[in-house]
């Protein structure tokens, strides 16, 4: 029987689809496994998530700038970082589905539905899974598979093939010179742009650059929608430091990042927990997790990943990295913030999509998304399709569309113009009925408290502004 949480997630992904906000990719052959496409309104709350990261940082913060990094870059990057030798997960096959799964996250997904937060039992297995990954001992994690009996889930047999490694980059053939690969983090971007940057923009220690980019990984393991894709976006920001400095900003950027995601959503649903199985490059590490509906998982990753990257790309490169400081010449340390912002959009919209049963024993659907990242930030309606209503709303609509994303809809009754804005999180509606031809106002409504009220033609655009723009978010992270 399905969980209750199954029935909302499969009633999630289907109103994405539904409302435009998330559709298969290559939908009309079939689907690409763990590849999604961003529908009109997907893409406008992806943007707003990205707009609300990028000025976090690079704007309240005058030693980080931006920059954006092509995805193909020289292979010898990828030597340099470490993903070619070490950037490998774990499959295993199961010989009756034919599917091919990641035995770790068997595991850990097996512990999470089936045990509370502290149970000691969960705790024990996990630590004999980190051991067993920590000693490469592939028969110990078989076993363990065995002993909790876990069962594919879609023949529910327990039929394995031995675990295998396998390098998660995806490999492009290139006819004449060496193989590339799509880049499988943001980072090396700007890694290999340190001294460009630095230069250019007379950057000096400590200072940082965040970029917005996709990235690529061969999940072999994809399920739980856009939670784990082969193709996705990272915003991460790499912030170079005086080694002595390390413990001091690895505190202060993790406690930035946890302000941040707190500022969006409710404090219960996020937790913060430090790394015991540390990535091939850091050297001390925290995740930022979020409750899905599937469990507390990661959605954002603070390494210290000292002066790894820039050590091995002065060896491999042969260029120097270093920065001269106080007659010295040193290798700067980096703490790094990735944010997946495809989780992060998940996560906002499983947390505010919410079915209300109103007043009249009616329900209502409704995305409670905070006002400055609605994908639509204000429809106007008119009240009946005649008497001269649809041509004062439009007029209204075309002047204030220059500063502001709205919608213009006269296509159903004013009932069913409100749920669907609701639907896809518009906070505000402006209806124009008769009281606008004598009195040059329009009614009001609330997405959340659904409350009316008289305004002004003229505040429109002022009421919009304050309402949704990213001023007092921003400034609460000040
Ligand atoms: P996981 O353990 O869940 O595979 P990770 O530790 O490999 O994640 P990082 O390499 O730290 O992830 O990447 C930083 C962020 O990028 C993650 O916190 C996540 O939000 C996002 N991310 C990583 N892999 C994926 C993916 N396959 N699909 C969507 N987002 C991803």
């Amino acid at each position: 029987m399905k969980k209750c949480n199954d029935h909302f997630f499969d009633f999630l992904v289907s109103h994405a689809k539904i409302y435009g906000f998330i559709f298969p990719s290559s939908d009309i052959y079939g689907g690409l496994n763990a590849v999604y496409d961003y529908g009109p309104y997907g893409v406008e709350l992806k943007n707003n998530i990205k707009k609300f990261w990028w000025k976090s940082m690079t704007h309240l913060h005058d030693n980080i700038v931006g920059i954006d990094t092509s995805i193909l870059m020289n292979s010898e990057i990828w030597n340099a970082s470490g993903h070619v030798k070490k950037f490998n997960e774990l499959l295993i096959d199961n010989k009756d589905s034919k599917k091919r799964y990641r035995p770790d996250l068997l595991i850990k997904d097996y512990v999470d539905k089936n045990f509370s937060k502290n149970s000691k039992k969960k705790e024990n297995i996990l630590y004999r899974l980190f051991e067993s990954l920590r000693k490469k001992d592939f028969l110990d994690l078989r076993i363990l598979l065995n002993e909790l009996n876990i069962c594919d889930p879609i023949s529910k047999t327990k039929n394995w093939t031995k675990i295998r490694v396998f390098n998660m980059m995806f490999k492009i053939k290139n006819e004449s010179r060496k193989d590339l690969f799509l880049r499988p983090e943001t980072a090396q971007g700007i890694f290999c742009n340190f001294h460009n940057v630095k230069k250019s923009n007379r950057m000096k220690i400590p200072f940082g650059i965040a970029q917005v980019g996709k990235s690529f990984r061969n999940e072999i393991f994809s399920s739980k929608f856009i939670f784990r894709m082969r193709e996705f976006e990272q915003m991460e920001m790499q912030f170079f430091i005086h080694p002595k400095e390390e413990n001091k900003w690895y505190e202060y950027w993790k406690n930035f990042r946890l302000k941040w995601h707190l500022i969006l959503g409710n404090k219960a649903n996020y937790q913060l927990r430090d790394h015991d199985d540390l990535a091939h490059y850091a050297s001390a590490g925290a995740d930022i997790e979020y409750h899905f509906p599937f469990g507390f998982k990661e959605i954002e990753g603070i390494h210290s990943r000292r002066d790894f990257d820039l050590k091995n790309h002065e060896f491999f490169s042969k260029k120097k990295l270093r920065v001269y400081e106080h007659q010295k010449n040193y290798i700067p340390y980096v703490i790094e913030t990735s944010l997946g912002l495809d989780r992060t959009f998940l996560a906002l919209f499983s947390s505010f999509l919410k079915k209300e049963k109103l007043k009249n024993g009616t329900i209502r659907i409704v995305l409670k998304l905070p006002y400055y990242l609605s994908p639509i930030k204000a429809a106007i309606f008119p009240l009946v399709r005649k008497d001269g209503l649809p041509e004062i709303a439009k007029k209204i609509f075309n002047y204030l569309k220059i500063n502001h994303k709205l919608i213009y809809d006269q296509k159903e009754s004013i009932g069913k113009l409100y749920r669907r804005q609701d639907a896809i999180g518009t906070p505000l509606c402006f209806t124009v009925d008769y009281e606008t031809i004598e009195k040059n106002t329009v009614t009001m409504r609330y997405r959340d408290s659904m409350e009316q009220k008289r305004v002004c033609i003229k505040d429109i655009s002022k009421i919009i502004e304050e309402e949704t723009g990213l001023d007092k978010p921003l400034r609460k992270l000040l």
